[in-house]
């Protein structure tokens, strides 16, 4: 049997479609994002980064790094095991306080990543709920597919942020539970959901919702709790979830919702029961991200800037971007070949980091570049990438033209 040949010809498939990933080789470097050195194949090279969702730098942040480095220096590395088996840590109690508070909540669970959060969160929710239909939306991430699919409840898809095919769905499915899963910020076209109309709906037709804040906690609503936070919902939605690993900088996932499903999800989810928790100062420097954010608005009101400034800039060059009312600039590519050769140019000519977004993160011919200015991208760093793109586009015959897509 030739158990290595299954393997070279999957990525043999790969390849033939396009697909294959190549990852860049990058040492970030504390106190410079994003500035980042680039271990190129002839060698060590500075690059700016330009895809990071770290999206405010935080994972840079003194006060983030000295709380992981002190509580690792007193508590040691690992977490000696799943809560199960050795307890909660203290820097995790803590943290759970910590985000409870965040989103309004009587209680928040931490996982050990976003995907596990959606993954074992979903599935255990709609499982313990008897008869349980789940209705999510069509563009939700993979986590929460997953979600849905392991808790083997019956599903019905409605069309991205459709409020007429979500209330179809509702009607039709009588006075059974249901539970309505969907995100803030959709990651990759830089969308945000209709929230409260979400929650209208939900209240009238007797439904349970999960939303996904993802791409949107730490960056929005007056302390960092996410879109709910900035549109006042978040009293309307049952359970909230949310990274440590984007905007907070650091890693970890986790629901904020009320005692008893908390508590459910703690007693049933094998996700989060089976697995060893995170270390405790991994959670002491996500507590620190979180509680600075809550406090300070200056990385928010300078991410809101730059990216406004980035939009404005590569606008005015005529290079295509899908217009969006977040902190995510994709510009519109449309083929996979050409995405790659992009990012390849940008990165050895220019010293610029964008990964090219391909099938099946997005759907074939909706290729991009999924640009992330932060508050720490500064006005020559959105000169240096206008300029570059601009070379670019020229040197590959790339389309020119903003929102292309989006006129679609
Ligand atoms: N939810 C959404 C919408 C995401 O885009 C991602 C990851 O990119 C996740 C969940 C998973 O979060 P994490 O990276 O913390 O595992």
């Amino acid at each position: 049997m030739d158990y290595q040949g299954f393997f070279t010809s999957a990525l043999d498939r790969l390849r033939a479609e396009r697909r294959y990933r190549v990852f860049a080789d990058i040492e970030r470097v504390a106190g410079r994002f994003p500035q980042a050195i680039w271990h190129a194949p002839d060698g060590p090279r500075p690059i700016t980064v330009w895809c990071s969702n770290d999206y405010l730098g935080m994972g840079q942040h003194p006060d983030v790094i000295a709380a992981m480095a002190d509580t690792a220096q007193r508590l040691g590395t690992g977490a000696g095991g799943t809560r199960n088996i050795s307890g909660n840590s203290h820097p995790i109690v803590r943290l759970e306080a910590e985000l409870a508070d965040l989103h309004a909540k009587e209680a928040a669970l931490v996982f050990t990543s976003g995907y596990i959060s959606n993954q074992t969160g979903i599935s255990t929710i709609a499982r313990l709920i008897p008869g349980c239909l789940i209705l999510s939306d069509a563009l939700n991430h993979n986590s929460m597919i997953e979600g849905v699919r392991q808790s083997g409840c019956e599903k019905a898809i409605f069309r991205h942020n459709d409020l007429d095919h979500l209330e179809e769905l509702l009607r039709g499915a009588g006075d059974r539970p249901k539970l309505i899963v969907f995100e803030s910020v959709y990651s990759m076209d830089g969308d945000v959901s209709p929230i409260h109309a979400m929650c209208d709906l939900a209240e009238r037709y007797g439904a349970m919702t999960y939303l996904d804040e993802v791409h949107a906690v730490g960056m929005y609503g007056p302390r960092g709790g996410g879109i709910a936070d900035r549109e006042g919902a978040m009293g309307r939605i049952d359970v909230i979830e949310g990274t440590l690993g984007k905007a907070f900088g650091v890693l970890g996932g986790y629901i904020a919702a009320s005692r008893a499903v908390a508590d459910a999800v703690r007693s049933y989810a094998p996700g989060f029961i089976f697995t060893t928790a995170l270390p405790p100062a991994v959670a002491a420097a996500a507590a620190a991200s979180v509680r600075h954010l809550k406090r300070s608005g200056a990385e928010r009101e300078g991410q809101q800037r730059q990216v406004a400034r980035t939009k404005e800039a590569l606008a005015a060059a005529g290079l295509p971007i899908l217009p969006t009312e977040t902190h995510i600039v994709p510009i519109m590519v449309g083929d996979a070949e050409a995405c790659k050769a992009a990012s390849d140019r940008l990165l050895e000519k220019h010293g610029i980091y964008i990964q090219p977004i391909n099938y099946p993160t997005v759907p074939r011919g909706t290729e991009r570049l999924r640009i992330t200015p932060s508050p720490l991208h500064d006005e020559t760093a959105i000169a240096e990438l206008t300029a570059a793109l601009v070379e670019v586009w020229g040197v590959l015959g790339l389309p020119l033209g903003r929102g292309r897509m989006a006129a679609e």
